[in-house]
């Protein structure tokens, strides 16, 4: 990929996210519940994060974040265009 590009955005779609099953989906809910509260962001039907916030999740959720990225993609709570994000940094 080109340089100019710029990375891809990594928006969580909450809705879904009240759908998937809180033992697999409870510290993410935690996480973006957090995000929206240091926000002040209680309106959107999705949350755009940061790409450390991935790197984070990946941690609390011991996984490599490429793994994750594709847990999240197949609950449907990730863009899979998040995909680039994390082979962009793998590198
Ligand atoms: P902060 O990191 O000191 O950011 C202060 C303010 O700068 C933010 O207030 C926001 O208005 C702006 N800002 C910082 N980075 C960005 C960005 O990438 N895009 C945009 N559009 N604005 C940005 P805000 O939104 O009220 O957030 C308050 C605090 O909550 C932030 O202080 C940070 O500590 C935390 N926070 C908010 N969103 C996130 C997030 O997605 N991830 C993490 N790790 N922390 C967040
Ligand atoms: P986008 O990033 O593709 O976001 C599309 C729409 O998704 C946004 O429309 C908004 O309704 C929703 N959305 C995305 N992230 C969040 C989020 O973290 N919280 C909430 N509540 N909603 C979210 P909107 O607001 O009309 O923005 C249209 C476009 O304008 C955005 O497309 C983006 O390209 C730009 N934009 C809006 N806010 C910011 C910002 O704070 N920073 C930057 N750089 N661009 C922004
Ligand atoms: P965005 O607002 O379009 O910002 C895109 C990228 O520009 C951010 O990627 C970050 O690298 C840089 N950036 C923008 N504003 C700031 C800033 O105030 N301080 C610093 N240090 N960098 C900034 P990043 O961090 O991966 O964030 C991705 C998206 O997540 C942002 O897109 C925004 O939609 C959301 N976001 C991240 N942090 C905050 C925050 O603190 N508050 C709000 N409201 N949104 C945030």
């Amino acid at each position: 990929g080109g340089a100019a590009e710029p990375p891809p955005r990594l928006v969580l779609d909450l809705e879904r996210l009240t759908q998937v099953p809180s033992e697999k989906a409870g510290p993410l809910q935690r996480y973006a519940a957090t995000i929206q509260s240091q926000r002040g962001d209680y309106n959107g039907k999705v949350l755009s994060i940061r790409q450390d916030d991935l790197r984070t999740l990946a941690v609390i959720y011991d996984q490599s974040p490429s793994i994750l990225t594709e847990q999240l993609i197949s609950w449907g709570v990730l863009n899979p265009d998040a995909r680039r994000a994390v082979r962009e940094e793998e590198a």
